[in-house]
């Protein structure tokens, strides 16, 4: 649920939908992102669902959540994976 008010300390300061920087090696800055492979068992073709995070974080205490761009679609990965006969 992407907030109005800061769940800590109820400020109305939130930033929202910013970018986390992952750092991947050296030079390149990637954004913090999830992985779920769809089919986790197979030897080439697991179907990964890659996914960025934003976080949401209050302008007075820091508090931050992070929130997935498409959770419907990282659900539909999921459910997937947890199929049986999803492992071989
Ligand atoms: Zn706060």
């Amino acid at each position: 649920m992407k907030r109005e008010k800061c769940p800590k300390c109820g400020s109305g300061k939130i930033m929202h939908d910013v970018r986390v920087i992952d750092r991947d090696g050296e030079y390149a800055n990637g954004t913090l992102s999830v992985q779920i492979e769809r089919k986790p068992g197979a030897l080439i073709f697991k179907k990964a669902e890659t996914m960025e995070l934003h976080a949401h974080i209050c302008g007075d205490c820091g508090y931050a959540e992070l929130y997935a761009a498409d959770p419907s679609r990282l659900w539909e990965a999921y459910a997937t994976s947890r199929q049986p006969g999803s492992i071989s």
